[in-house]
């Protein structure tokens, strides 16, 4: 039996290692921390509970989808549909319902910015080919061979899709409000990019919410690593926690074990799933790998603001928007100026409006996100505890009245710990969603064409971060290596 040794219990490492079990081969996941999920995991304290990373579903298909491949059923996870999908609260007091139905958002983009609906019908309508043509080549498939990206049917469908442009440009093709233009462009920040420096390409996003729904895990998204992490263990794979793989071992080009604290072990192919640029520092001085590169560019931060709340409030959302009086120039400083903005946008979970367990009855637990930079540069233990305050304030007054004096529990995270669990800058999304980091430029499942057995998934490899994307890179990582391994 052929053995694999899996680097990072992350939702691309659990993903893996069930695909490759499937596939016969004894599998090991070695995982640093002391638990498995990475990014995905809850923070809690006494009977307060909530997703400390990821909440948003997007594509859950494509998620169920390869879960059935990895052999666990769909039906171990059960996904709750968000529909209205989420609120945009605008500075200028308008609220815009994003909405699941084709003719209820028309309504609601009529009734806010008259005239603009026209735009939203093309821009659906021309999504219709775009996005699966999109989907199947950029979110499917792997770049071995930079030949294998510049053909001219997909240089054709990059210039379709707008890649020269940025998002924001590219949904300028169809709306002109600046506040719709913030609507259909503010998803980029999902993946830690700005609207205004992320290619039109991942104007699919904004279409794949309307046409495959928003929606939560019931129980939170933290759930779903520990379920992985059962199906492997019953099907003979193993866990190793606590454990970090310090070196990997390169000879004559073929990667052939790993290096822990408790000693090397000899495998027959390795699967990386810590954050890609750290890859380098597990690598030594192998020749294969010693071409200089110029530094990645980490995604944005994120500061972090858990709460748990003795109220509720009927009229919240499960997820919801709230913009500065300007996002362009907010996120100008975010990205470009690179300190915490004056006026913040932010992002808040409330899960309770659609899971009722997801506090004690009659109370809420609230995440608010708050897009910022990457670690470097900004004093996070004189900053963030300002910003969460401020945020609070806003949000008191904007959409959750009373919130304050409501707070029994509040904890707050900043791009700080998130460098020193792993992610690379501090950066929350993996490397940056910017052109020359993305399609055949970011690094592919099979990074080193001349290391034989070295792999990687993640949300720093292609086709990027979010969850179901991950679990893709995961799906390369093994149909690669068992095309190169099993012949
Ligand atoms: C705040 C936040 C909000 C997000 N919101 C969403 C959302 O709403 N929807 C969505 O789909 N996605 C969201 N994401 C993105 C999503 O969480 C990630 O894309 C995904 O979880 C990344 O998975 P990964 O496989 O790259 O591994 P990671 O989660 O990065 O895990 C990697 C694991 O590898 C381990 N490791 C690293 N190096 C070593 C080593 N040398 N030895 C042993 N172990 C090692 C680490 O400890 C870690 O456990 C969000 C992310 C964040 C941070």
């Amino acid at each position: 039996m052929k053995r694999a040794a899996i680097v990072g219990a992350g939702i691309g490492g659990l993903t893996s290692a069930l695909l490759l079990n499937r596939q016969g081969w004894d599998v090991t996941v070695y995982e640093r921390g002391s638990r498995v999920g990475g990014r995905i995991g809850y923070e809690q304290e006494g009977e307060y509970r909530i997703d400390q990373g990821p909440t948003i579903v997007l594509l859950p298909e494509m998620l169920l989808g390869i879960m059935e491949e990895a052999g666990v059923d769909r039906s171990k996870i059960e996904l709750l549909r968000c529909d209205p999908l989420y609120r945009v609260h605008y500075h200028s007091g308008r609220v815009m319902t994003k909405m699941t139905s084709r003719e209820e958002q028309t309504a609601e983009i009529e009734r806010l910015f008259p005239g603009e609906s026209r735009g939203f019908t093309r821009f659906m309508k021309d999504m219709d080919t775009l996005f699966p043509a999109g989907r199947a080549a950029f979110l499917e498939r792997a770049f071995p061979r930079k030949r294998d990206f510049f053909t001219p049917s997909l240089m054709s469908l990059m210039g379709r899709l707008r890649a020269h442009k940025s998002v924001r440009k590219a949904v300028g093709d169809y709306f002109q409000h600046e506040e719709l233009l913030d609507a259909y462009s503010l998803q980029s920040l999902y993946i830690g990019g700005s609207p205004f420096g992320t290619p039109g390409i991942y104007s699919l996003l904004p279409y794949a919410e309307h046409e495959y729904g928003i929606w939560m895990v019931k129980g939170g998204y933290a759930a779903l690593p520990a379920i992985l992490e059962q199906e492997l263990i019953s099907r003979g794979g193993r866990v190793v926690l606590n454990s970090e793989v310090t070196g990997l071992t390169i000879k004559n080009g073929v990667c052939e074990g790993i290096e822990t604290a408790a000693g090397a072990e000899n495998v027959d192919a390795v699967i990386y799933n810590g954050d890609f640029p750290h890859l380098s520092g597990l690598l030594g001085q192998s020749p294969e790998v010693a071409r200089k590169r110029k530094p990645y560019r980490p995604s944005s931060g994120c500061v972090l603001l858990y709460v748990g709340v003795d109220k509720t409030w009927e009229d919240a959302t499960t997820h919801q928007f709230f913009l500065p009086p300007s996002l362009e120039g907010s996120l100008q400083e975010v990205f470009n100026q690179r300190r915490i903005p004056a006026k913040s946008s932010f992002y808040v979970f409330n899960p309770v409006a659609l899971d009722e367990t997801a506090a004690p009855q009659g109370q809420s637990v609230l995440y608010f996100l708050i897009p910022v930079p990457d670690a470097e540069g900004v004093d996070w233990d004189q900053e963030s505890e300002a910003l969460a305050e401020r945020v609070l304030e806003e949000a008191e007054q904007r959409g959750f009245p009373g919130l304050r004096a409501a707070i029994k529990w509040k904890k707050v995270r900043t791009p700080a710990d998130a460098e020193r669990d792993g992610l690379y800058g501090g950066g929350s999304f993996g490397i940056a969603p910017v052109l020359f980091q993305s399609g055949v430029y970011r690094p592919q499942p099979k990074p080193f064409p001349n290391i034989k057995g070295l792999y990687a998934a993640g949300a720093s490899v292609h086709p990027g971060g979010g969850v179901p994307i991950v679990m893709q890179s995961a799906r390369m990582a093994v149909n690669q290596l068992m095309k190169e391994m099993e012949t």
